[in-house]
């Protein structure tokens, strides 16, 4: 299936594509390419949940494992309207290169409940949240599987899901869930890790391609948890953010947005729309903005055929998984556009979120600072690595990224041996 077409963009034949284009340039036991084609384990749940008005309403819910291979599994917990079995399998897939890009103890899983959480209330969001622990249990523990934030979901409701899992167990669990309010054994560091794990990626290729930082400008669509941590750490560096968008819509400025303000006004506001001193801008006109620097950090599939050649940006840099189609990327590479691709640009939130279990399973805790430089240690290692191997094999950084994963992936599938 072609996966591209923005609205009906199938994420898992994307990720099926990158995997088959990254295994025929290794040389690598097909039966184990097999293995890693399909999730290891997959759960949906039908469940109930007693809404306001007395009403019961049933939501269907997710849990992918794509591989266990490596460690536990790892990946988010998204709410949207548009979850399905075949977006949260590709996230699970991608969960496991990610782990693998940035050496992190990890399989990929991932998770989802069809909803729209602007549509519930506070106490029928918690009640979704609880049941749906519930529901998704059997799967998930600190020795086997740990969910986190992702779109829509937050340390808040991270925080039910683990006060839902330490009640059936009947003690405490922070390691059950990442990306927890830190007063409840959260990591300092955790919520502005997948921004900054971004930002020093943008900065980390703008100088292996000559282009300065101080004053870069930049796009950034989506700001959620990942968008606006991107945006504020760029705004530190000395970059220009000259446009965001959101789902309601969008605030432009060429001479660069007050970063600081806008996280305010979004505070206050729920959106990034109206930003006093800026000129609205749809997210097509974003997408298409004459910049240094787009980042990506809403949803994937949004950069496809059918716009890649509207993209005016000299990079990319990927802070929302799977934003750009396998045909785009044809597009982007042939018209010389550099990209930094999720499965390393995002990966930050995984590595503090790695941090924040190590913490949670010895109930010790460390220091912001020593987090942050543990955090740009295990990034720099691996935005070199993946730009020597792109070097040596003469491919993109997103072919990189997945040459290198799959590889490690691959060799620990072998070096375990399958059982029986
Ligand atoms: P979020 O829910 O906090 O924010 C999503 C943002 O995208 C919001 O501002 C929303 O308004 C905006 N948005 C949604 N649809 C849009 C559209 N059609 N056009 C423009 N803006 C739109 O989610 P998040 O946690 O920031 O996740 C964003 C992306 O980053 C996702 O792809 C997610 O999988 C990925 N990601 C998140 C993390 C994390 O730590 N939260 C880590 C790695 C990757």
């Amino acid at each position: 299936m072609a996966a591209d077409g923005n609205s009906n963009v199938n994420a898992y034949a994307m990720a099926l594509e990158q995997l088959d284009e990254a295994a025929s340039h290794l040389d690598l036991k097909r039966g184990i390419v097999e293995v890693l084609r399909r999730p290891k384990r997959e759960l949906t749940v039908n469940f109930p949940v007693l809404m306001d008005n007395g009403d019961v309403r049933v939501f269907t819910g997710y849990r992918v494992h794509h591989s266990t291979v490596p460690g536990p599994s790892k990946g988010g917990i998204r709410y949207h309207p548009s979850v399905d079995l075949d977006e949260i399998r590709a996230m699970a897939m991608w969960m496991t290169w990610k782990c693998a890009v940035v050496s992190i103890p990890y399989g990929g899983a991932k998770g989802g409940v069809v909803v729209d959480p602007r549509e519930l209330s506070e106490r029928e969001l918690e009640r979704l949240t609880r049941r749906y622990a519930t529901e998704i249990s059997p799967l998930m523990s600190p020795e086997g599987d740990i969910p986190a934030p992702d779109v829509n979901t937050n340390p808040k409701i991270m925080a039910w899901i683990m006060d839902t899992y330490s009640m059936h167990r009947g003690y405490t669990t922070p390691a059950v869930v990442t990306g927890k309010p830190v007063e409840i054994g959260g990591s300092l560091g955790r919520l502005m890790a997948t921004g900054r794990g971004v930002a020093f990626c943008v900065a980390r290729v703008l100088e292996r391609l000559g282009m300065p930082v101080e004053g870069a400008r930049v796009a950034v669509q989506g700001f959620g948890n990942v968008g606006s941590a991107t945006a504020a750490h760029l705004h530190e560096l000395g970059c220009r953010v000259i446009g965001v968008t959101d789902i309601y819509g969008g605030a432009f400025n060429g001479d660069g947005l007050d970063v600081p303000g806008l996280g305010e006004w979004v505070r206050g506001t729920g959106s990034v729309k109206d930003f006093p001193g800026s000129e609205p801008i749809s997210n097509a006109e974003l997408l298409a903005l004459e910049c240094d620097v787009l980042v990506p950090a809403a949803l994937e599939g949004q950069i496809t055929a059918d716009n890649a050649d509207a993209v005016r940006a000299k990079v990319i840099v990927e802070g929302a998984n799977g934003p750009t189609t396998p045909a785009a990327d044809r597009i982007l590479v042939d018209r010389g556009v550099v990209l930094v691709p999720d499965i390393l640009a995002n990966a930050g939130g995984v590595t503090v979120s790695y941090f924040e279990w190590v913490q949670g399973l010895q109930f010790l805790f460390w220091e912001e600072d020593e987090i942050n430089s543990k955090l740009e240690r295990i990034m720099g290692r691996s935005f070199a690595e993946v730009w020597r191997m792109a070097e040596e094999k003469n491919v993109s950084l997103r072919l990189s990224a997945l040459m290198l994963a799959v590889q490690r992936v691959h060799d620990a599938t072998l070096i375990r041996g399958i059982y029986p």
